[in-house]
């Protein structure tokens, strides 16, 4: 880095926004508050999370490379939803966690094989419960929690038991259940009684039949509840579960959603997911303000994982997201909801570079690999 580089802090944990001056001091990088406020269009962040991604790339047909949709997108860490389950973890870990640059965390499917199958619920012989819980225990940090997805074509005449028993699990654990939300049944109240404080509703802006809002966008009375007693709400906008008409009008009645995720997988990288980024954007559009989306990648992931050091600006930088607010969309992106509706986002969310491991790297766009010579950015 030749000339001092300044950049805009967005500091999730103490919701401030301040300049402060990036300095290089023996191999490590410092932000240094500047005195003046010095223009700068690049703004600095703890680095970004996904809690819903599929990469346990070559076993499940839906996974994809962690890379693509990490470090490449200035995502630090990704959470894989459920592609493993107990039988198939050390799989996972062994042969394809390690080949990945950005880090990996799981929440262990509560059917034993993952989602080799996408009806993996449906039969009762897919689950062991102790071996589940071993699984889990015998993981830690790795697995940050159990993964059941409840929705009518995947848990079939099973109903609520595949939730029950991922509920007896993460209880037995003490770590949070995510829970896939969609076509009823099981219905959305019943699943909702069943959660307890920081569990995770993923797809809470689903567009279909049976989902938690009513028509003004307001909570129904069992999701009011729920967030009342602490569970948390996260997009996972997937290729089927994203409403710009539902999250629009839950964000402009007040609801906005904890965290903000891809659920990124091989059929929604090409579009209409591509990268957390244009998920944040999308979220941008439809009315939260920046700082809430920050913090929706960055503090709300760090509490469900357990990281409390996450979002630590102060001493050298471990890692930080650098990126800018354009107006120009990059070229041939769509932003479409998976009911095929297109926004046109006045402000765009685009990473520039990322602090990972105490190095500065910028994100080449052009070829999505990663380069490591720094660069001025400012
Ligand atoms: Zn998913």
């Amino acid at each position: 880095m030749n000339a001092p580089m300044y950049v805009k802090v967005m500091d999730p944990v103490r919701q401030e926004v301040y300049t402060a001056q990036l300095h290089l001091k023996s191999g490590q990088y410092f932000l240094e508050p500047a005195d003046e406020d010095h223009p700068t269009e690049v703004i600095l962040s703890p680095g970004w999370m996904d809690l819903h991604v599929h990469v346990y790339d070559g076993v499940t047909p839906l996974s994809i490379s962690a890379d693509l949709i990490g470090l490449n997108t200035g995502v630090h860490l990704v959470a894989d939803a459920g592609s493993a389950g107990e039988a198939t973890l050390a799989g996972f870990r062994r042969y394809v966690v390690p080949t990945y640059r950005t880090e990996v965390r799981a929440w262990l499917n509560i059917s034993s094989i993952g989602l080799v199958h996408l009806r993996e619920a449906s039969d009762i012989n897919l689950f062991d419960v102790e071996k589940t819980i071993n699984a889990v225990l015998d993981n830690q940090p790795f697995i940050c929690g159990v993964k059941v997805r409840s929705e009518r074509n995947i848990v079939g005449s099973l109903g609520l038991q595949p939730l029950q028993l991922a509920r007896t699990v993460a209880r037995a654990v003490g770590k949070p259940l995510m829970v896939h939300i969609g076509e009823p049944p099981p219905n959305v109240e019943d699943i909702l009684e069943l959660l307890d404080p920081g569990d995770v509703v993923t797809h809470c802006f689903h567009g279909k039949v049976g989902n938690p809002w009513t028509a003004d966008g307001e909570p129904i009375p069992a999701l009011m509840k729920a967030l009342q007693r602490g569970v948390k709400i996260d997009v996972g906008h997937g290729a089927g579960s994203f409403s710009f008409e539902i999250a629009k009008k839950a964000i402009s009645s007040g609801s906005t959603p904890f965290s903000i995720s891809t659920d990124a997988h091989a059929m929604n990288i090409n579009g209409p997911v591509y990268d957390l980024p244009t998920t944040m954007t999308k979220m941008l559009t439809c009315g939260m303000n920046l700082m809430d989306v920050i913090s929706a990648v960055t503090s709300a992931p760090a509490e469900v994982l357990g990281l409390q050091n996450w979002c630590n600006l102060s001493g050298p930088l471990q890692r930080a997201t650098l990126f800018r607010i354009s107006e120009q969309p990059p070229v041939g992106r769509a932003y479409m909801d998976t009911k095929g509706r297109e926004i046109t986002p006045n402000e765009v969310i685009v990473p520039e570079a990322v602090i990972s491991d105490g190095a500065l790297i910028r994100i080449d766009r052009v070829t999505t690999t990663l380069t490591h010579n720094p660069t001025d950015l400012g």
